[in-house]
């Protein structure tokens, strides 16, 4: 087989570091060219050391000299800032990208892979949820497949491969309810960080995990998969399901489903996203129904978790409503992270941005960088208020 040349962006993370046991499994198949971390100098450095890319970016300009000097004579480009993000997504010899940095930081470096017509395989939601429109148009003006990597939007890609455009009704999308799955508000007002922290099926990055303990994850999800298969609001629906093995759900007009199922474990979707279209072997433990004689299913509940309606009403509204619902929480859930915040007023948060961040209809580029920014100036002052 030809072997595949992959840029990661975010290696140091969660789908990052997991996107290297799969290379470090397969060698014959991908060789890494690119890696890219924020703070964690210490990985990064022993990452390159392991699989020896071309070029390694540490966006943290103060880690910068450390890991160059622990790179030196290894043959190894090392470049530093934000921007240098792009240079590793649109480097020459990269086939494809897989994006695994989080928030919005993702969005001008899937740009620069798709400008450079590599294929992307997308962990990072927050750039679809941003700029949907921008970035679907954009990977069909360059012919650049977008493969994604959530495990939930991999179910459904899994399920359409072979069906035709036309055929798919509607889609569900499975959520595991998180650590506070059936509490009331009065309980989450009080909740602290650990114990959102701990997700019950899933070890994840600190952002989203804690997107994942308010529903805003599975919010940002529905707007993805908009993206992803061109699909209406009411084409979208979401199911809980705390066992989190029947990865989501596709409906076809005929009344058929297919769901996708497997173990909780993200190198699946991550592998399958970089061997599309083949199906590789591999030695993961296999799915036992012994082990699980029931899967449940839950309608959400939109009274203790209100972040579901507020992406639907986003993603309704469309133009730059989305990009302000994602970088208000992206600054919630920070808040939230450094004891600034209470859980329920993320929500509050989000909403106030919404009302008060200008809209904007048909949104380019700088629009949505603008409105990210403001949006995070504004969210910031609520917080400290
Ligand atoms: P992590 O926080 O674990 O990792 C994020 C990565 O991005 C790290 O390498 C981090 O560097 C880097 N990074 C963080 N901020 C910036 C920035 N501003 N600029 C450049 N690089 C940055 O996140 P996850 O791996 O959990 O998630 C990554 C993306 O994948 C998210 O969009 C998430 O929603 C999505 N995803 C994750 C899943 C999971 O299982 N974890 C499942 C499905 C989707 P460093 O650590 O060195 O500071
Ligand atoms: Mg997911």
């Amino acid at each position: 087989a030809i072997i595949k040349n992959i840029s990661i962006l975010g290696s140091t993370g969660s789908v990052g570091t997991q996107t290297l046991e799969v290379v470090r499994a397969n060698p014959e198949r991908y060789r890494v060219v690119a890696l890219t971390g924020q703070s964690n100098d210490e990985l990064l450095i022993r990452q390159s050391l392991e699989f020896h890319p071309e070029l390694v970016v540490i966006t943290d300009e103060g880690k910068y000299l450390k890991v160059k000097e622990a790179l030196s004579g290894k043959g190894i480009r090392v470049i530093t800032g934000e921007a240098s993000l792009v240079e590793a997504a649109a480097l020459t010899s990269a086939h494809m990208v897989l994006t695994a940095v989080v928030g919005s930081a993702g969005l001008r470096p899937t740009i620069a892979a798709i400008e450079a017509g590599k294929d992307i395989a997308l962990a990072n939601k927050e750039t679809l949820v941003v700029a949907g429109e921008l970035i679907t148009a954009l990977a069909k003006k360059h012919a650049v497949k977008i493969i994604p990597v959530d495990s939930e939007h991999s179910a459904i890609f899994q399920c359409l491969v072979g069906e035709e455009e036309h055929s798919l009704e509607k889609i569900y999308l499975t959520a595991s309810g998180g650590p506070f799955r059936g509490k009331d508000r009065e309980f989450l007002a009080g909740v602290t960080k650990a114990q959102a922290l701990k997700h019950p099926n899933w070890v994840m990055g600190a952002k989203i995990t804690i997107d994942s303990a308010s529903m805003m994850n599975k919010g940002l999800e529905v707007i993805e998969a908009k993206w992803l298969f061109g699909l209406a609001a009411d084409q979208i629906d979401v199911i809980v399901h705390p066992q989190s093995i029947v990865h989501s759900i596709a409906q076809f007009k005929d009344g058929s489903m297919k769901a996708q199922m497997g173990l909780p474990d993200m190198k699946l979707p991550i592998h399958y996203a970089l061997a599309y279209p083949e199906r590789v072997d591999t030695k993961f433990p296999r799915f036992n129904f012994l082990d699980y004689p029931e899967l449940t299913f839950f309608p959400p509940d939109p009274v203790s978790f209100r972040n579901l309606d507020i992406a639907f009403q986003a993603m309704r509204k469309g133009g730059n409503m989305p990009c302000i619902v994602n970088a208000a929480n992206e600054v919630v859930v920070n808040a939230f992270l450094q004891d600034r915040l209470g859980f329920l007023e993320m929500s509050d948060v989000i909403e106030r941005c919404m009302s008060e961040v200008p809209f904007i209809g048909e949104p380019g580029l700088v629009n949505y960088l603008e409105t990210d920014e403001h949006t995070r100036i504004f969210a910031r002052q609520l917080v400290t208020k």
